[in-house]
């Protein structure tokens, strides 16, 4: 699970990136954050992977506070996985040695990390793929090897920051799909940002949108639609009559 709890930062003196966000995921859930740019997304999901700090707030997984009250737990001790639009696999690294670089601090000989990353490989379609450089591979490929080393250790919270946004509206359809399934297979939590609304439309348990940084709704997709909170929310989800 996750909690967040009047979590606000702000990067300059007088504007609030986040302003007091607050919610909770159920562990397994699927929470989507909408909203325009600038209005803190990608703070938030910083924050919550620990690659900026709060200046006030807690965040806790499974009720173990990871950030807040002096604490700051950096990213590689928190339980997660990250994937973004610029996914940066390893140049130097082939498809597998790229998803096993992903266990590199589990206890498992290499052999056993190999075999890991060829599972995982083969998960999401790119069994044939494994000994390719990166460069070799097409952006829809080259992201798949990111979503396979993103879930390869099966991590308890999976973060994404647009991670489809690169892609034809083709290849974005295929990939979601693989992303709801794979998720839900994993069981992990995960917290997703797209600009795309059916996207989150069809992904989500819970739609969070934040305006200017606050959360201005946090409910299930079908809430969003049939009770949206304030004008913003009926504006933005293009709901408004
Ligand atoms: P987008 O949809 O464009 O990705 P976002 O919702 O992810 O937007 P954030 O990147 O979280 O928005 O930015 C929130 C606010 O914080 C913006 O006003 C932005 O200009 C500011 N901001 C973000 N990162 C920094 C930074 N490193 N230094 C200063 N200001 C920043
Ligand atoms: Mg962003």
């Amino acid at each position: 699970s996750l909690r967040i709890d009047g979590v606000s930062k702000s990067y300059v003196s007088d504007k609030l990136a986040l302003d007091q966000v607050r919610f909770q995921a159920r562990s397994g859930e699927f929470v989507v954050l909408l909203g325009p740019s600038g209005s803190g997304k990608s703070t938030l999901i910083r924050l919550i992977a620990g690659i900026e700090t709060l200046d006030s707030g807690e965040i806790a997984f499974d009720g173990k506070t990871v950030a807040g009250g002096g604490k700051h737990l950096p990213p590689e001790e928190r339980d997660l996985a990250m994937v973004f639009q610029d996914y940066a696999l390893w140049p130097h690294m082939k498809a597998a040695e790229n998803v096993a670089f992903a266990l590199r601090r589990l206890k498992m000989g290499a052999s056993e990390r190999r075999r890991k990353a060829l599972e995982m490989l083969d998960c999401v379609g790119l069994a044939t793929h494994a000994e390719q450089y990166p460069n070799d591979l097409s952006g829809g490929e080259q992201q798949r090897v990111a979503l396979a080393r993103a879930l390869v250790a099966k991590p308890g919270l999976l973060l994404f920051d647009e991670p489809l946004s690169n892609l034809d509206a083709d290849l974005r359809e295929r990939l979601r799909v693989e992303i709801a399934s794979l998720t839900r297979e994993c069981g992990s939590t995960v917290v997703y940002i797209t600009h795309d609304q059916s996207e989150a439309f069809a992904l989500a348990d819970k739609i969070g949108v934040l305006h200017a940084g606050k959360l201005v709704q946090y409910s299930t997709p079908e809430a969003l639609y049939t009770a949206p909170e304030t004008p913003f929310v009926a504006r933005f989800t293009g709901l408004a009559g």
